[in-house]
């Protein structure tokens, strides 16, 4: 008992203080040698409404036990005598939101250009810069980021995911995928022609060295294996495919074979055509995708991960009218028409960590419902990211990621700017 009340302690002194963290809630043993586990603590939160990834539910309230949600409901049935109530008046209270498409180890590119950050900001200084912004991610209410590639910052990705788990620092669930893998020749940095110099992805090509590579990115902590199937190739501008569809194939079955998904760079119509044939099981950015290529996607379950807002302009654009805007607006309008799956993911990292909201806000200008945005970074994403049975609805038993908000995003997504209150695996964060 003294036990639970020193955690419950702590949990509130974190609540108080924005910057501080619950350093020993996660490093906390679960069961101390010879003794029973202390009990759970029981927590009630009551928003004005709940958003359980599907559904808006007006009064309801959730019950949290421990690391878990134990109870969704109306008020009656979830009270727990002894709990703890933590009233959350005018909020629509929804599960934890989830980033597909982030890069903690890159900071905004109006800071510093990307290959600035890759050729001149060393490791340890880039990984400090990363647990600011996975701390900013958290309390913006993003619960879970899928990280597509460290940028030259190594296998930086998996250790922060450790730091994170072992309570050492705040931050969401991490899906690492560590430094991603390119075909030789297509990515950066670019200086003379005459300087080989390391690269921000791993190359990889042909039979041998894509399952060597897939297979090494694995062992060393990749959750997903990111690949690009085009970039901007050589010194002229515009994109092109670089992968075969049998080396994205190969690659494919590779990951697969041990229980890892692939998810795939593509801004070229032909890009995104051998991804899908490939059955990759995300496409990123997708920026010149047909009717035609998203129908395919839809066909072959291939999920889209549109990151509109990606890059180092504010949002909305300043020229909403340019013919990149344009083009990305009517792209996003196909996706929608073809009924493609969407996960919400933005680039952050090209963006200021913490902001991410704003790709939530970009769909829904682009023609989106709000509600189905918010499924696309909860219940969408939760099943994308094949974690439908831990995260992405307030449901018992998944884990107790939720965040609350002021008002009602399902009628106005910019309330997901108003962040009132911040839980992971049952510890408060934000309140
Ligand atoms: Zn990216």
């Amino acid at each position: 008992m003294r036990k639970t009340l020193a955690v419950l302690a702590v949990a509130f002194v974190a609540a108080a203080i924005p910057d501080a963290h619950p350093l020993t809630i996660s490093a906390w043993p679960e069961k101390v040698e010879g003794q029973p586990p202390a009990p759970a603590a029981v927590i009630v939160l009551k928003p004005a409404r709940v958003f359980d990834g599907e559904t808006m539910h007006e009064g309801w309230a959730v019950r949290v036990k421990g690391e878990r949600i134990d109870a969704v409901g109306s008020l009656d049935g979830v009270t727990a005598p002894g709990a703890r109530v933590i009233d959350l008046p005018g909020t629509t209270l929804t599960p934890g939101l989830v980033e597909g498409h982030s890069h903690v180890l890159l900071h905004a590119y109006n800071e510093a250009s990307w290959t600035d950050q890759v050729s001149r900001e060393g490791l340890a200084l880039r990984v400090a810069r990363a647990t600011n912004h996975l701390r900013a991610t958290l309390l913006a209410g993003f619960t879970t980021i899928r990280d597509l590639g460290t940028e030259g910052a190594q296998y930086a990705d998996v250790e922060l995911k450790q730091a994170v788990n072992q309570g050492l620092i705040p931050g969401p669930r991490i899906l690492a995928s560590t430094k991603a893998i390119v075909a030789t020749g297509s990515y950066q940095p670019k200086f003379v022609a005459e300087w080989n110099v390391p690269q921000g992805a791993e190359e990889a090509d042909g039979i041998d060295s894509l399952t060597r590579v897939v297979r090494d990115q694995i062992g060393k902590g990749a959750d997903w294996i990111k690949m690009y199937a085009d970039y901007r190739w050589g010194p002229m501008p515009g994109s092109r495919p670089t992968f075969s569809v049998e080396e994205l194939k190969l690659a494919v079955e590779t990951a697969k074979s041990a229980g890892v998904p692939v998810a795939v760079h593509a801004n070229t119509a032909e890009g995104m055509r051998r991804a899908t044939l490939a059955g990759v099981e995300t496409i990123e950015h997708g920026g010149e995708g047909t009717l035609e290529i998203f129908k395919l996607m839809a066909e072959h379950h291939v999920a889209l991960c549109p990151t509109i807002t990606a890059g180092a302009g504010p949002w909305p654009p300043a020229n909403p009218s340019s013919p990149a805007a344009l083009r990305k607006r009517e792209s996003f309008k196909a996706a929608l028409d073809a009924g493609v799956t969407i996960i919400n993911g933005s680039d952050v990292g090209t963006f200021p960590h913490g902001d991410n909201a704003r790709e939530l806000e970009a769909m829904v200008s682009y023609g989106m419902q709000p509600t189905a945005a918010l499924k696309s970074a909860t219940s969408v994403a939760g099943r994308v990211l094949h974690m439908e049975n831990q995260i992405g609805r307030v449901k018992q038993g998944l884990f107790a990621d939720l965040a609350a908000f002021d008002g009602d995003p399902t009628r106005e997504i910019g309330a997901l700017r108003r962040v009132k209150f911040v839980m992971k695996a049952g510890t408060v964060y934000r309140q």
